[in-house]
């Protein structure tokens, strides 16, 4: 962390006169670059108010950002966490928190005093100056929350948990306008979305509040003029299958959520076909009242920080579900909003494809802890440390444990299922005593961040680690997996 020198901005203003970051999202001429949002931030630090620091540096070595307003000193006690363009061509989420700082910055009575509000506008620099969405070594940055490969969810989530927030809030965009929408002659039609932590783990409590926060958020965008549901995936209406964000722990939604933060993902919908009316302001003003929306009242606040630190002592349940997907379970047909493109009609589409119901198909005890075998303990550890999950040496007594073996990864998309590629099949054989060799890892899930390590660790979830090529290398031909499940 390093404090940005006070230097001179020589580029704040635009040819119009204008500035380049606006306190009103809806008087932005053009999304802000990186080289503005530097100048900017250096000319808007102020000591005690308004702190910019360096958390880390991209691939190609550019500043990770983060900005700290909290004028309340230690009556701040709600911290918010918002962060934005890990995909660097996903840009109004930063465009509105920069204005948001510039808002700010002009009228500190914006910000309460109870808050202590941290912004990271810009994940992936890199990706922004190509406008693209992987960073520098070409990795989507919102597909790297379980090993931390990249600088940049690094620097994410270093910061997360040294702040732990309270609040934390993810912030993209999404094509209203694909190849797939124009053959049917429909926009997608919301302007902006959102959607919650969702993993099965988290506390209960945690996931029942954040879908009421995207809920109540439905009166107020729609007071504001702007057109907004629950953010999902998927095809079209009325058949393709369209569901809630992933319930994985992959992206920065289920990471933080797993740290017992109540977490968001916002989805703002650009169009990208030539000639497409553009909207950058009210996409970043959508953002701005989604974020002030979030952060709700005192009272709200309140409540908030003590679900989150109840959820942080909660003990975790006894059974884990490992495999778990979205669906319709009576086949009702909700309705589907979709724009007609050549009247500007809005159309609502029964629409059975729309799949909101969590099912849960398999579940396994949960374990006190997993071993790792020495053979594979210093890819672990490197892995550990960077999430900041505690282990110690294993111990020469033998542990009741599960063997766990990887029979197959499935390469190709599920059709019939809806699911993505590459689940990991794996068996489990009988616990048994079991005597683990020097250096050795032991894992316990007493810890402050278990529920990060079941996320990361635990073999017999559908969509795992072994997902992924470099840890898939790490089981013995017979298949036997690193991480042994301690009973
Ligand atoms: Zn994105």
């Amino acid at each position: 962390m390093r404090i940005l020198p006070f230097l001179l901005a020589s580029t704040l203003m635009a040819a119009s006169g204008e500035p380049r970051v606006p306190a009103d999202p809806l008087r932005l001429k053009a999304t802000i670059s990186y080289a503005d949002m530097e100048a900017f931030l250096e000319k808007v630090a102020r000591p005690g108010f308004i702190t910019v620091t360096e958390e880390g540096r991209s691939v190609e070595g550019r500043a990770i950002r983060l900005v700290r307003l909290n004028r309340g000193g230690a009556k701040a006690r709600f911290k918010a966490f918002f962060y934005a363009q890990q995909h660097g061509n996903e840009i109004s989420g930063k465009d509105a928190q920069l204005c948001l700082i510039r808002a700010i910055a002009d009228k500190p009575a914006l910000l309460p005093e109870d808050v202590d509000l941290y912004l990271m506008p810009m994940v992936n620099p890199d990706g922004a100056e190509a406008r693209r969405r992987t960073n520098g070594a070409l990795a989507d940055l919102n597909r790297d929350h379980i090993r931390l490969l990249q600088p940049e969810t690094r620097a994410l989530h270093a910061v997360a948990r040294r702040i732990l927030p309270h609040l934390a809030v993810d912030s993209h965009e999404f094509t209203r306008d694909g190849k797939d929408w124009d053959a049917k002659g429909w926009d997608c039609w919301p302007l902006i979305t959102m959607d919650a932590l969702n993993a099965p783990w988290i506390p209960a409590a945690l996931r029942k509040e954040a879908l009421a926060r995207v809920e109540s958020a439905r009166p107020v965008m729609a007071r504001a003029g702007y057109a907004y549901t629950r953010y999902t995936v998927g095809g079209l209406p009325p058949l393709d299958e369209i569901r809630p964000s992933t319930t994985e722990v992959d992206d920065g939604r289920n990471s933080l959520g797993s740290m017992g933060i109540l977490s968001f993902i916002i989805e703002a919908g650009t169009r990208r076909q030539p000639g497409a009316p553009q909207d950058l302001p009210a996409r970043a003003d959508a953002f701005t009242r989604l974020y002030r929306h979030l952060l709700g009242t005192a009272a709200s606040r309140r409540k908030v920080a003590s679900l989150c630190e109840a959820a942080r002592r909660e003990p975790i349940p006894p059974y884990l579900p490992t495999n778990f997907f979205w669906a319709n379970l009576d086949g009702k047909a909700p309705l589907v909003k979709v724009t007609e493109r050549a009247t500007g009609k809005v159309l609502e589409i029964p629409s059975p494809g729309l799949m909101t119901d969590l099912v849960v198909k398999g579940s396994v005890a949960t374990p006190r802890a997993y071993v790792i075998d020495a053979a594979a303990a210093g890819v672990f550890k490197a892995l550990l440390d960077r999430h900041g999950i505690r282990y110690v040496q294993a111990g020469a007594a033998p542990l009741q444990a599960e063997r766990c073996r990887l029979l197959r990864v499935e390469e190709g998309y599920d059709d019939l299922y809806g699911r993505y590629e590459n689940r990991q099949i794996v068996a489990r054989d009988p616990a048994a005593g079991h005597t683990f060799p020097e250096g050795s890892l032991l894992v316990p899930l007493d810890q402050p961040l278990a529920r990060s390590a079941i996320g990361i660790l635990e073999p017999c979830l559908l969509y795992g680690l072994y997902s992924y090529q470099d840890f898939r290398t790490l089981a013995l031909p017979d298949g036997t997996l690193p991480v042994w499940r301690v009973l």
